[in-house]
């Protein structure tokens, strides 16, 4: 009887491990071919056993989960991947880079307009999210004079040159000739300041967000080198501004975020959704259904206390960031929590030295935000405390609201994957955001 139990239990045992004992998220193929200098092996080992890659034994979390970057050399890497069942072999092909170093060319300068609202200018020519100094308007005249690769650049003033994507101006033969500036005005309300600046035509700006005040300006090029007007505008300790263009007005407005949390709004946000799954974790877990979760908790516990909650979604569904944003801008919201988990680390060499939470924001107007948020959640949740960084995500861009990231632990990470699996812990991240938003609006 019991000799007739074991074997079936170890015929069960051996289907559904499979041959070879571990279940691989990455790399999703045995050969590939990448430019990346690292591979990834994510997944899971299913019996109690040794993993070895390369030779080198591979930690395993208590839950079966793994992960380990394994250099590349250029051409082929054999990786071999070995259990106590067995072995497997990965190709990978790592082809050169191609390198796109375009040099800096001078041109005779031409007018140029923007072509829709919203777009990027940055301070060098690259697509790399931080560069970003303003969002343009759309009709904008722009002064183009030199390029670089897929990027223009625009002449604002004498020592102040910036940096446009080719497919976001159409260039003109118009002649040059400066906008006229027609007025200036301040108006204070209790909560709010706002001042404009008005032209007689759409000129480009930039805004700096130093520790005591904003400072707006507006280039006016086509006047001359010399020609731009600084608003210096000061700044409560919680604010949000927006900025809006009509025709040549621009009108600046600051507000100070409510001092009571029951006017506050708060924008909860469940990153991902749908068929965009997020990251994946060792164990094949999707990051948009434990980000959904933790924001289920959290906005609970929040409306629980009598706090004005919008979720960006409440249910596996596809939300475009746009769609996040705008649900954010229509319903006024003061502060803005997006949750996701993280994936694989910024030091791919080492997998495992990136774990826990980190927060991120945008703008300075977050900055605190943020730092409160990181405390409060690793309190919390016990997460390591992977610190408070800054990043462009499109759904922390806009100014109108205090807007902050929680990456709440590494999907790839086999310790976060312990904790992330575990709904106690989800609901102690929920705690911790919310006493972050609780500590931060009464601040
Ligand atoms: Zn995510």
């Amino acid at each position: 009887m019991i000799r007739g139990f074991l074997f079936l239990l170890l015929t069960f045992f051996i289907l559904t491990t499979g041959t070879y004992g571990f279940e691989l998220v990455l790399p999703k193929e045995k050969q590939s071919v990448t430019t990346a200098n690292y591979a990834f092996f994510v997944g899971r080992a299913k019996g109690f056993e040794s993993l070895k890659i390369n030779g080198e034994n591979i930690f395993i979390a208590s839950n079966g989960a793994f992960a380990h970057s394994v250099k590349l050399k250029e051409g082929e890497n054999r990786i071999v991947l070995r259990t106590t069942y067995g072995v497997q072999i990965y190709k990978i092909f790592k082809s050169k880079a191609i390198q796109n170093e375009y040099s800096i060319e001078n041109m005779e300068p031409v007018k140029a307009y923007v072509n829709h609202d919203n777009t990027p200018l940055r301070s060098t020519p690259v697509d790399a999210g931080l560069n970003r100094i303003a969002h343009l308007f759309g009709g904008t005249h722009l002064i183009i004079d030199g390029s670089k690769g897929n990027f223009l650049r625009v002449k604002l003033s004498k020592d102040k040159a910036a940096w446009i994507a080719k497919n976001d101006v159409t260039i003109t033969n118009e002649s040059f000739y400066p906008a006229d500036f027609v007025n200036m005005d301040t108006e204070r309300f209790k909560n709010a300041m706002i001042q404009t600046i008005t032209f007689s035509k759409k000129l480009p700006y930039t805004v700096e967000d130093n520790e005591n005040e904003i400072i707006f300006r507006v280039y006016n090029p086509e006047l001359s080198e010399d020609s731009v007007y600084n608003l210096n505008i000061p700044k409560p300790d919680k604010y949000a501004y927006n900025i809006t263009l009509d025709d040549g007005k621009y009108t600046f407005k600051v507000r100070k975020l409510p001092e009571d949390i029951k006017d506050m709004t708060i924008v909860i946000d469940a990153g991902h959704g749908g068929s965009e799954k997020g990251a994946i974790g060792c164990l094949g877990d999707e990051e948009k259904n434990i980000n959904l979760k933790i924001a289920q908790y959290t906005a609970q516990i929040l409306k629980d206390k009598g706090f004005n909650v919008v979720m960006t979604r409440d249910y596996d569904a596809n939300v475009t960031l746009t769609d996040r944003i705008s649900i954010a801008k229509e319903n006024d919201a003061d502060l803005f929590v997006s949750i996701h988990l993280n994936s694989i680390p910024d030091i791919p060499m080492n997998i495992h030295k990136n774990r826990g939470t980190s927060v991120f924001y945008f703008n300075n107007n977050s900055k605190r935000f943020a730092e409160v948020m990181e405390n409060s959640v690793t309190n919390h949740a016990g997460t390591h405390n992977d610190e408070v960084r800054t990043a462009s995500f499109a759904v922390i861009r806009p100014t109108e609201y205090a807007g902050i990231l929680v990456e709440v632990a590494y999907m790839t990470n086999p310790m976060d994957s312990v904790l992330y699996t575990n709904d106690k812990f989800l609901r102690k991240v929920a705690k911790g955001i919310v006493d972050g938003v609780i500590k931060y609006a009464k601040e």
